[in-house]
This record gives structure tokens, sequence and C-alpha cells, in this order.
């Protein structure tokens, strides 16, 4: 161990076993730092320390006690092995059950003085401890007062884990390296520290892996939750300043032509879309690079004002690049502003990974991530629009805008996720807002019901019915859960859920086709498929089959949840989704917004699995009419942890708590603006600066 320092890669430490590297790494864990920093995502109270005698039903409790005897046994039916102990504490005997794990005898051996913590359940030959947590004690230990262990008693972390390694497993691995700590510098200054009673680096990171007590716990997660976000502001602050040593064109405001425009469209923009465009152009029309999130619901309209800011630059000869997120999306953009910039004589240009030819002479350029990656020789880029992307640094911008030096273009992303404007302060940090709240004027709400089991039939009869009469429905297949606790991530088992995922669809659309709509067009979507043209074993591409849907040619679209479904069908009235309630409430929401385009009554129904639950986060999509109310309900629901849609924001988990917490946010505010005042290249403070380089999590990389 002579040679190991706090910085050194996992698999050059002996100590850490070869197998279970892999897992390590799937989590992100590359060296003895990023185990230290990989952080429980919540606790088990085992502080309750008990005697046998006063233990009751339904407990949590942890006891210590002697092992009378274990004894390994396979179950009759199941074919589980159950492992069995008796413990004694002094006051009485209980005995503890353990499902399929064999290996614990090799642990737990007769005569061993142990702390067990778990659920006390009642079975046939009376009180017994469920699957507790189980440790091995000293005997110095032993009815001491603090029942604090490694596994056992106290607090226990539980982290987030992954195939492979267990939370037991990070606790041991996390507590034999917690001494390299001391390798670490605080990058929070102490003056922050001390005015804003934050604890240091080395104590927090003991108390958030092993806490005496929740105020412990609470303490060190506050601690790297303000710091986390005190980093986010002050990469805000410092591209804000960076941003303002840049110029950019000033687009003039012309209010003729915008006027116009808004003139030609063929529906009143509402009072919201009004106000965007006009706090938009303002900003465009100053030498400054506009640095601006453009935020509405599904269907509230941003592309239209994304357009009319682009008409007033291309007006004045800048180039305008569009980007999406995909490329099924891209053309959507691509024909729409066709559509309404026509008039215009703005010729729309093309660029994705499949197509490349069509940006020639145009200044508008319509694209997904290609056009960064393919160098779209822009000369003169004035304005870049980002559809549902998150961030988009100076880098991305110049490398944009790479013939124009000193110069940059405006900036525009546009996203679909609700979020209350404390919240966008603290993943943003400085963006300015603008917000769709209304929808446009014709929408109808779109009625949403659950369905139980028992109306399936008359729900598919109904589906027929709208079908009948000119309309279309998507179906979206749940996503498949592989193994027991969550989703697991990493390549590999990426791989599995796609194919996974294929299967169900592919199951659903044999039924749905075969079964339950034979005499109507049934389609098929999913991840699988070719991007573009045909398989020579004559299978579709996922384009042609969206070019079928819109052309009306597919009745009833059969789709993975994975596959994009953005595109706008205008006659998609229906939406069903099966094992709605596998489903985070911004997904359902998401899905949602994909009918109701167009004038008709649209629906969506919520088929939960056979037996799942009608849980409150259904009924909370029932109820919500709007992404901003579903936000707040899904807040109410799960408690700020699980925030609507935060997670694909890049917030670091251990912000996720405080992330409606206005207070903190406030607080963390100042402090930063107190650093960036008393050192504006915060040049005095360099482990600081080394943090704010290391942790990119907010930038599109
Ligand atoms: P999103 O905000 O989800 O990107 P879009 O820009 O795709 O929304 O607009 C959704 C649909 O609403 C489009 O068909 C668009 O033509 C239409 N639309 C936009 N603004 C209005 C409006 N003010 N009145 C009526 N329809 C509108
Ligand atoms: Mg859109």
């Amino acid at each position: 161990m002579a040679d190991i320092r706090i910085h050194t890669p996992i698999e050059q430490v002996p100590a850490i076993r070869k197998r279970i590297i892999p897992s390590l790494k799937r989590l992100g864990i590359k060296t003895i730092r990023d185990l230290l920093f990989h952080f429980p995502s919540r606790y088990e109270d085992f502080s309750n320390l008990k005697t046998v005698q006063t233990l009751e039903a339904g407990e949590t409790v942890t006891i210590q006690g002697y092992v009378k005897r274990v004894t390994n046994r396979r179950t009759p039916r199941k074919r589980m092995f159950l492992t069995e102990a008796v413990i004694n504490d002094g006051t009485g005997n209980i005995k503890a059950l353990w499902f399929n794990q064999p290996f614990l005898v090799r642990n737990i051996k007769s005569g061993n003085i142990v702390s067990l913590s778990g659920k006390v359940a009642w079975g046939q030959g009376g009180l017994y401890l469920q699957n507790p947590a189980y440790e091995r004690i000293h005997n110095s230990e032993f009815k001491t007062t603090s029942s604090q262990g490694t596994h056992t008693g106290g607090l226990v972390a539980m982290y987030p884990e992954t195939e492979g390694i267990s939370s037991r497993w990070l606790r041991y691995l996390i507590k034999s390296f917690l001494s390299f700590r001391k390798e670490l510098a605080d990058p929070l200054p102490s003056e922050t520290r001390k005015r804003h009673m934050l604890s240091d680096i080395y104590t927090a990171l003991q108390n958030i892996h092993f806490p005496q007590n929740t105020q412990e716990a609470e303490g060190a997660r506050r601690r790297f939750s303000f710091e986390q976000m005190l980093f986010i502001q002050l990469r805000a602050l410092k591209e804000r300043m960076r941003l303002k040593k840049f110029s950019a064109p000033a687009i003039s405001l012309n209010l003729p032509l915008l006027k116009k425009f808004v003139n030609s469209l063929p529906y009143e923009l509402t009072d919201a879309q009004r106000r965007s465009v006009w706090e938009i152009v303002q900003d465009i029309s100053k030498p400054r690079p506009m640095n601006r999130l453009l935020e509405g619901d599904v269907g509230s309209g941003k592309t239209v004002v994304a357009a009319a800011a682009s008409l007033l630059a291309i007006q004045e000869g800048y180039e305008v690049a569009f980007m999406a997120p995909t490329e099924i999306l891209a053309k959507q953009h691509y024909s729409t502003l066709e559509k309404i910039l026509h008039p215009f004589g703005v010729r729309v240009g093309l660029l994705t990974g499949s197509e490349k030819n069509k940006r020639s002479n145009t200044l508008l350029c319509v694209g997904t991530h290609a056009l960064i990656q393919k160098n779209a020789h822009f000369k003169n880029l004035g304005l870049v629009i980002v559809d549902e992307q998150h961030r988009f640094g100076v880098e991305q911008r110049a490398q944009l805008a790479k013939n124009s030096s000193g110069s940059l273009p405006h900036f525009l992303s546009m996203s679909a996720t609700p979020i209350p404007r404390t919240l966008a302060l603290t993943v943003y940090g400085d963006l300015d807002l603008s917000i769709l709240d209304e929808l446009p004027k014709n929408r109808r709400e779109i009625i949403t019901k659950i369905i139980g089991p028992g109306k399936r039939e008359e729900t598919y009869q109904f589906i027929r019915e709208g079908v009948k009469r000119g309309g279309q429905a998507f179906v979206i297949c749940p996503r498949i859960e592989v193994g027991g606790q969550g989703l697991k991530i990493g390549k590999i088992s990426q791989q599995k859920l796609l194919l996974a995922d294929t299967k169900t669809v592919k199951e659903e659309y044999k039924k749905l086709s075969e079964k339950i709509f034979p005499d109507l067009n049934v389609g098929i979507l999913h991840g699988k498929m070719p991007a573009k043209g045909g398989s020579a074993s004559g299978g579709k591409s996922k384009e042609q089959t969206m070019k079928e849907f819109k052309e009306g040619k597919i009745d009833i679209l059969v789709s993975t949840s994975v596959v994009e479904v953005g595109v706008d069908i205008p006659n998609a009235t229906i939406m069903v989704i099966e094992g709605a309630e596998k489903f985070g409430l911004a997904q359902l929401h998401q899905f949602r917004g994909r009918v109701g385009r167009g004038e008709h009554q649209s629906y969506c129904f919520l088929f939960p699995t056979e037996n799942g639950l009608v849980t409150k986060r259904l009924r909370a999509v029932v109820e919500a009419k709007n992404g901003f109310e579903l936000a707040e309900k899904d807040l109410e629901i799960r408690g700020p942890g699980d925030l609507f849609g935060i997670r694909q924001w890049g917030v670091p988990d251990v912000v996720l708590a405080d992330i409606n917490n206005a207070r903190l946010v406030r607080e963390v505010r100042v402090a930063a603006l107190e650093l960036i005042k008393k050192d504006p290249s915060l040049t005095g403070y360099p482990l600081l600066l080394e943090e704010l380089k290391r942790s990119h999590t907010l930038h599109l990389e």
C-alpha cells in the first residue's frame, strides 16, 4: 500500500478485487477519490438498539448477541437457500432468517458476537429478524451505549447500486479508504465555510458515509450540496463575465418586418409568445451575446418564437443555426420553418448525420449535432438556437462561429421541462429566462384516463372508432426493467435493455395487428430499426415509418419509449401508454404532449400493468393541466429528490434534495457573488478554480 494515494486508479489498488472493478467503473468510480465521493442516496435508520425481550413485530431494530447456531438449508418448494441463525443476547433467543445467502455461514459462526439490524417479523415460530444486515463485533463493543457499526446500528448509508456491487461492499470499501481523505485540500475557502456554517471536507466525507446521527448526515449533505450549487453559480458568473468580453451582432429590431411576420401566421400568437418574442428580439438587438432559455410546455409554440428571431437575423444577412436533438426532429423543424419563412424569401437548409447536401446558399440551417461536428462552415453566424439541450458553452458557440474572432453569435436554448424560476436559477445559474406559460387557445385539454383491466376491450373499441373517424393513435410500450433494483447503467446493460424493449414492442405489435385491430393498419417503431432507407430484408426504417404515419398510411403506431416520438402528427388524437406506472411523470407528460396538436379532441389512456398500482403519480397526470402544475405535484408526492426530469439536466445528485430550497439557493448566490466580487478571476482560490474545471456536469460535451 506504500505508494497508493487518493488519486491512484482503482486497478492499481491490490485491496480492491479485480472482479468488482467493472462494477465500480460503471458507477463512474475510477480512483480512490471517486470512491469517497460516491455518496449514499439514503440512510437506513438502525439506531433503535433493543433487547430480544422487548422486540415487537414490524419495528426496525438493532440487536447484539452471541450466535448459538447457524444452519443452511434449501426450502422445499422454491428451491431457495435459507440461512437460519439463533442469537442470544442474555434476555432471550431470536431467530434471524436470510434467503439465498448461503455464503453467510462463512462469515457468521456459532460463538461469534454479532450485531444484526433489520425488520422484526412474525412467523410460525414467533418473532424473527427478516434478512437483517449483519456484522461481527468485538466483545468490547458489545452492549456499549452506541449501536454504531459499519453495516448495522445507527444510520447506515445506502448507495445507488449497480450490478455486482452492493451497498455493503461499498461501505466496506469506503471505510477501508476513508483515511485517504486527509490528502484532500478543501476547495471551499475557509471564510465561505465559516460564514455559511459549512463543515470542512474532512469531516463532511466522514459524516456523509458514516454519520452518528441525522444531524451529522444532514450537515454533510448540506455542505456538498452548497458546494456543488456554488460551483454551478460560479461557473455561470464566470461564463457571463467571459461572454461580456465578446461582442455580438446587433440585429436591428425591425418592427415592420416583425409585424408582417406575425400577421402572416395562420394563428394568433399567445400573449406569452408575444412577450417572449419581444424579450428575445430586444436582447439580440444589443451588441452583446444573448444567453437565453425559452421554456415552455410541449405544444406551447416555441418554434415560431425562434422563427421570429431567426427572420430578423436573416434579414440583416446573418446566418442562423438551429440545432435539434434528433434527426427526426431536425426534419420537422426544417419543414415547419420552411413553411412559415418561405413567404419572406428565406431558404432553409438541413444538415444531419445523413443529410449533408442541402446546406448550400442558405442563411438558416437546421440540423443535429452534425452542425458542429461536420463543420458547417458558417461565415457570419448571428444566432444559434438549440432545442432540448440544456447547455451550450462559449466553447461550442465559438466552434460554430470559427471565422468571427472576438464576436459570438447570440444563443437561444429551448426546453420543454417546466421548471420554476428558483430551480432554473439553481440549474442554469445566471441564464436569462423567457417562459411560455400558456398554450395556444385553440388547444383543447387532452382527456386523460387511467384504464383498469376490465375496461381494456371498451377502450380498444373506442380507439377503433376514433381511427374510423380519421384519427391516429400512438401505443407506447414500457421500458423493461432488468434485474432487481432499478435500471442499470453502463453500455452492456443499455444494449440488453434495447433488446428487451424491442421484444416487448414486437409482441405488442403482433397482438394489436393480428388479434385486436386486424382491420386497421398497425405500424411499429423501435430503436433497432435503421434510421434511414429500407433494409435488404424488406424491414422499414424509422424515417419511412414516421413518414407513413404522418401521411396517414399507418393508423396505429406501436413504439418503444426510447424512440423519439417528438414528431408533430396533427391527426394523432389518441395516446396509449402501456405499463404507465413505470414511467416518470416528466415522461408521461411528454408522451401526452404528442397528441392534441390538431384541432380535434385528444385522449391519453394510461394502462397500468396488470398488477401495477394506480399510484398517486398516475392520478397526478390525470389531474394536472400543464407541466408546471405537474412539476409541483411531483414535488409534493415524491419530495424534491426526484424532481420532474431534473436528473437529465446533469445536476449532481447531492444537490437534488435542495434544489427547490429557495433560501439555500439565495444563500449560495450571495456566497458566489461575494467571492467573485472579491476576486473576479478567482486566482486567489486555486483549489476552487481547479474544482470548477473538474466538474463540467452542466456543459454539453
Ligand atoms: P413546442 O413548444 O412543443 O416546440 P411547437 O412549436 O412545435 O411547440 O408548436 C406546436 C404546434 O402549435 C405547431 O403545430 C404550431 O404550428 C402550433 N402553434 C404554435 N403557436 C400557435 C398559436 N399561437 N396558436 C395556434 N397554434 C400554434
Ligand atoms: Mg419543439
